[in-house]
C-alpha cells in the first residue's frame, strides 16, 4: 500500500522506536519529564526563541495560542482556508469565544495589504482586532510557501500596531528546507509558532508551541485547562526529538517526489491542471469533476491511496514512508488510468 492521503500516516522507524523505548520519563505536569524538557529546550534553541511546550496536536497548539492572544469577543485575521479556522472544529469560537475576519488571499497566503485593510477601527461597533494568524506552508494552498519578504512586511506592521502575530507552521520545516531561509531570523518575525512533529517529520504524536518565556508559561496553564497536560509524555516526546534531530534535511526527498508526481499528472489527459508544487503536497484538478471518486477508487485498487480535496480535486502528500520505488510504481499506476 502506497499511502499518499497525508504525511500524518507515517509510522515510527526502528531507530525512532529505540529512542522512544529507552527515553527517561517523569511526570510532565510536574515538569519532571527529562525527555519532554530536553525536547522543549532543543526546540527553543533550534528556533532561537525563549521557550517551547510539547502538546498533543497541532490543533491544540494553535488553539492554545489563540486563546492566549485573543480575548472573548476579539477578532483573529486569517485566510479563509486556514487550518485554524477551517479544520479545528470551530475552536476559535468554541474555545476562545472570538470572532474571525476571513481573507481570500492567494493559495492560503495573505499580503500586508490584506491585513492592513481589515484592522478594525477603534469603534464600539467592531470587534477588536487582536491577532494575525498565518500558515506556512499552506495546506489548502497545496503546500504553498510564503515569500519571506511578505512575512517581514506583515510582521513589521503587526509589531508597530502592537498586534500579536501567530504562525501555524504545521509544515514549517518543509518551507525552510525549500527556501533555505535562516530559521532563527524567520522565527523572530512571530510571537508564537506551532510546529507539527507528526507530519513530514515522522513522529507518531505531538506538536510544539514556541514563543517567549511568559507566553509559554501561560500556554502551560491553558494546555492544562484544555485537558492536554500529559504525564510520562517523554515516551512520545522522544519520537519528536528524534524527528527534529534526524528528519528535517530529508524533506528535500519528499519535495523531489512531489515534483515527479506533478510532472506525470500534468501530462495526463484526465488532469486539467496541477496546482504548482512548492513542497510535499500535490493537488490535481480533474477535467471531469464527476470522475473524482472513480479515479480515487481505481488508484485504491492498485494499492495507491489518495484523498479527495474538494470538488474535482485529488491530493497526494509525500512523506518519509514513501520511497523512490513507490513513486515509480505510482507513476506507472497513473499511466494505466483511463476515464
Ligand atoms: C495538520 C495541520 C495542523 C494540526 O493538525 P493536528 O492533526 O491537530 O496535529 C495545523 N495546521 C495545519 C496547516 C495542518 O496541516
Amino acid at each position: 500500500m502506497i499511502d499518499f492521503r497525508s504525511d500524518t500516516v507515517t509510522k515510527p522507524s526502528k531507530e525512532m522506536l529505540d529512542a522512544m523505548f529507552s527515553a527517561p520519563v517523569g511526570d510532565d505536569v510536574f515538569m519532571e519529564d527529562p525527555t519532554v524538557n530536553e525536547l522543549e529546550q532543543f526546540a527553543a534553541d533550534y528556533f532561537g526563541m525563549e521557550a517551547s511546550i510539547y502538546c498533543s496536536s497541532g490543533t491544540q497548539t494553535n488553539q492554545i495560542a489563540i486563546n492566549i492572544h485573543v480575548d472573548q469577543g476579539g477578532e483573529v485575521i486569517t485566510n479563509e482556508d486556514s487550518h485554524v479556522y477551517k479544520y479545528e472544529g470551530g475552536g476559535i469560537a468554541r474555545n476562545s469565544g472570538a470572532s474571525v475576519r476571513l481573507i481570500r488571499g492567494n493559495r492560503g497566503r495573505l499580503t500586508l495589504e490584506d491585513v492592513e485593510q481589515w484592522i478594525n477601527p477603534d469603534d464600539v461597533h467592531f470587534p477588536v482586532t487582536q491577532l494575525v494568524s498565518l500558515e506556512d506552508t499552506s495546506n489548502r494552498g497545496g503546500g504553498a510557501i510564503y515569500d519571506f519578504e511578505e512575512i517581514k512586511r506583515i510582521s513589521e506592521f503587526c509589531r508597530k500596531s502592537r498586534l500579536p502575530i501567530h504562525l501555524d507552521g504545521a509544515r514549517l520545516m518543509n518551507a525552510m528546507i525549500e527556501n533555505k531561509i535562516d530559521l532563527k531570523e524567520y522565527a523572530s518575525q512571530f510571537d508564537s509558532i506551532s510546529l507539527c512533529l507528526s507530519k513530514g517529520l515522522g513522529a507518531p504524536v505531538g506538536s510544539l508551541l514556541i514563543g517567549k518565556k511568559d507566553f509559554i508559561k501561560q500556554a502551560r496553564r491553558v494546555r492544562k485547562v484544555f485537558g492536554g497536560g500529559m504525564r510520562q509524555a517523554g515516551i512520545i516526546a522522544a519520537g519528536g526529538l528524534y524527528a527534529l534531530k534526524n528528519n528535517v534535511e530529508r524533506l528535500k526527498e519528499d519535495h523531489l517526489h512531489a515534483r515527479a508526481l506533478e510532472t506525470e499528472l500534468s501530462s495526463l489527459n484526465w488532469v486539467k491542471e496541477v496546482v504548482p508544487v512548492d513542497t510535499n503536497i500535490v493537488v490535481a484538478i480533474l477535467n471531469d469533476t464527476s470522475k473524482r471518486d472513480v479515479i480515487i477508487n481505481k488508484l485504491a485498487e492498485m494499492d495507491v491511496k489518495v484523498m479527495a480535496f474538494g470538488p474535482g480535486m485529488i491530493r497526494f502528500v509525500t512523506h518519509l514512508d514513501i520511497s523512490s520505488t513507490d513513486i515509480d510504481e505510482t507513476l506507472e499506476c497513473l499511466r494505466k488510468i483511463s476515464v
